[in-house]
């Protein structure tokens, strides 16, 4: 039938007015700021607009009701005035989980962030000649001493040191990397689109699966800047390959007089291997095996602050600080306090002990076993009688860009009940403090490596909510 457009009036314009919608939010939901529900009522008139322009002339739905458009823009709001970020329990076993913030800080470096964040410091003062200081120079010291580097600096992330390294040793020239190495990191940053910001021409030697030395000797000429190794932090190669190691590459370097730099990713500065770690994420061993400069993150397993970390010669680490993009890639006092007491944890030998990171991936299998069991028995006591809920040995990752295909025992809570996996996970994120687990065979899977003091009470919390409202829904 043929309608024409006086007969259907555009249904946009059924809409209700900001200020009529505002405050039946604010009677139904009084605790929300108004700011919020101002800006969440806009939000969810524009989606409102949005799904209307789009054609369903014949049809009534998709016209949101005045109801519908209450709770959408109270849900808005309360997103809004949440804070972010805000905790969330780490149930996936993945210690440095991207998503979640990476590494935890330990109390101690908690508490010299407090320290400096509320008070005057002496940042930049030398407190003895009362005159201008150095605001690096304790971090740098430290990491020397930690690393028998020759010297030390630290910026804002490890991007940023990279950036740095490239800016300061190879710009208007070229950077040799093989194409094996040529990764993204994850949130959509690539090391060639770094390189080319950097304005620096890429050189792409070898294969995806196999560089060797002579690839490398090969494209030296004139320009080459720089030699650089990236980590390949999130895959590996298996199969036909053949990769030239960082030893070789110095040596082609130190032949050639070309600086080789190695972007670590994530480097520990104790050695792991002992544990059962692969050797090659040690970062003071990359520079004896003849790196002329080493780059690693702060917050990946060094389990300190956002920091990027470099280590080398004294010559170029001079440079690079005489770079003016070292003042806009420097790190903050606050990263830089945490820093400090991080370094300090490890010159006195209670890393292992204190850093989060450390004593996650170090903790024995029977401690985890135990946590397993114990929070498997508590939530089954509560919840037995709504879903099948049990303990059991699982593996999980490391996470954030470290030890691709190295995997950590662990045991884990496993919860299935009659609702899909999914459904139950998404309640849990949305608890007061969300609960983010792993999801396998429709089972929610609870790591209790990842879990923090306090972290327990907070799961049971959130997965009593999550059973609650299924069992009343259904
Ligand atoms: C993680 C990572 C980066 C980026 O480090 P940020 O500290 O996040 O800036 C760069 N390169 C490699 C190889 C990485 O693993």
């Amino acid at each position: 039938m043929y309608r024409s457009p006086e007969v259907k009036p555009d249904p946009r314009r059924a809409l209700p007015a900001v200020d009529r919608l505002a405050d039946a939010v604010a009677a139904k939901c009084p605790n929300l700021p108004a700011w919020a529900v101002l800006e969440a009522v806009r939000r969810a008139l524009a989606e409102a607009r949005e799904r209307l322009a789009e054609p369903a002339p014949e049809s009534t739905e998709g016209n949101p009701l005045p109801e519908d458009l209450v709770d959408r823009s109270a849900e808005l709001a309360a997103a809004l005035c949440g804070g972010q970020p805000s905790r969330v329990v780490n149930a996936t076993g993945i210690p440095l989980h991207t998503n979640l913030g990476r590494a935890p800080l330990a109390p101690g470096a908690v508490q010299a962030i407090e320290r400096t964040a509320a008070s005057y410091s002496d940042l930049e003062l030398d407190l003895e000649t009362g005159r201008r200081g150095d605001r690096l120079a304790g971090v740098c010291s430290k990491l020397a001493l930690l690393t028998e580097a020759p010297a030390a600096l630290a910026v804002n992330n490890n991007a940023a040191a990279v950036l740095l390294a490239l800016d300061t040793l190879a710009r208007d020239r070229e950077v040799v990397v093989s194409r094996g190495e040529l990764v993204e990191i994850g949130g959509s940053f690539r090391i060639p689109d770094i390189i080319e910001r950097a304005g620096v021409d890429l050189v792409e030697v070898g294969t995806t699966n196999r560089t060797h030395p002579s690839d490398y000797e090969r494209a030296i000429r004139e320009r080459t800047g720089l030699l650089l190794k990236i980590h390949r932090s999130n895959f590996e190669l298996s199969g036909f390959v053949a990769e030239t190691s960082l030893g070789q590459l110095a040596e082609i370097g130190r032949a050639a007089g070309i600086p080789v730099v190695e972007d670590l990713g994530s480097g520990t500065l104790v050695d792991l291997s002992a544990h059962g770690f692969p050797v090659e994420v040690y970062a003071p061993a990359r520079l004896k095996l003849g790196a002329d400069v080493v780059c690693f993150s702060g917050d990946k397993l060094l389990g300190g602050p956002q920091a990027g970390l470099i280590l080398g010669s004294r010559e170029i680490v001079d440079a690079m600080l005489c770079n003016p993009l070292a003042r806009a890639l420097r790190l903050d006092k606050l990263s830089l306090a945490a820093l400090d007491w991080t370094l300090e944890c490890y010159l006195e030998g209670r890393a292992e002990r204190e850093l989060p990171v450390l004593r996650q991936l170090l903790e024995p299998l029977e401690r985890l076993e135990l946590r397993a069991r114990a929070l498997a028995a508590s939530l089954d006591k509560l919840w037995g009688d709504t879903a099948r809920i049990h303990a059991e040995p699982d593996r999980a990752f490391v996470g954030g860009g470290s030890m691709p295909g190295f995997e950590l025992d662990s045991w884990v809570v496993v919860l299935r009940a009659s609702a899909s996996a999914e459904k139950i996970s998404k309640r849990l994120r949305a608890a007061p403090i969300p609960v983010v687990a792993r999801l396998r065979d429709d089972a929610l899977i609870f790591d209790v490596r990842t879990l923090l003091e306090g972290d327990e009470d907070a799961v049971e919390q959130a997965v009593g909510l999550a059973l609650e409202e299924i069992s009343r829904v259904e």
